[in-house]
């Protein structure tokens, strides 16, 4: 369900998985808890297609920013606001010093590039210099297009790279690597905050 490319998919593929738990009376807490707490409530925007290609869906790597910070700087220590004053004015030194920025390109690696080698002219049909269908067995399995860069496939849709995109870049002789990224800011659905100035007068 994680890997559904659309809201449409999303819900055929919803139906067929309820149905299978079903069949199972072992499964029933599970099928109830699954539907309630990842399907009916405010947390349901996991699917890969509710966020913007290649962005992550959960706040692992926020807590893995977190651990480094722990790590290096507090040593898993509980301390008092004044400690947290110093940690966050020595984090502010060092990060000032660095000269390392965040790196948002995206990677591509060798096995990705060797894949999308094997994809030829005969694997696309083309709709326009800047857009193809790729096609198996005579059929249009994805869209895929250049500019602004977009693939419907799963992959794409996870790492905002796949194949196909590196594929027609390639035969269209366009770039296929980015030097520029920019976050993406994704329209928040659900609850709207309740206080939005909590240190407002
Ligand atoms: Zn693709």
């Amino acid at each position: 369900m994680h890997y559904s490319t659309s809201l449409e998919n999303f819900e055929i593929l919803k139906e067929e998985v309820l149905a299978r738990w079903s069949l199972y009376p072992d499964l029933i807490d599970f099928k109830l808890y699954f539907t309630n707490q990842w399907l009916q409530s405010q947390w349901s925007n996991w699917k890969l297609f509710d966020r913007p290609y290649g962005f992550s869906t959960t706040n692992n790597s926020t807590e893995s920013f977190n651990k480094i910070i722990k790590l290096i700087y507090t040593g898993y220590e509980r301390g008092c606001i004044h400690d947290a004053c110093l940690v966050v004015e020595k984090m502010l030194t060092d990060l000032s010093r660095s000269q390392d920025n965040f790196d948002l390109t995206i990677k591509i690696s060798s096995g990705l590039l060797k894949d999308s080698d094997k994809l030829k002219l005969e694997d696309f049909s083309f709709i326009n210099l800047n857009a193809a269908y790729r096609v198996a067995n005579s059929l249009n399995k994805y869209y895929v297009q250049t500019n602004p860069k977009f693939c419907s496939c799963s992959k794409f849709l996870e790492f905002a790279v796949c194949k196909h995109y590196i594929a027609l870049c390639r035969l269209t002789n366009q770039k296929y690597e980015e030097k520029d990224r920019e976050f993406v800011f994704a329209k928040k659905r659900g609850r709207p905050a309740k206080s939005k100035n909590a240190l407002a007068k």
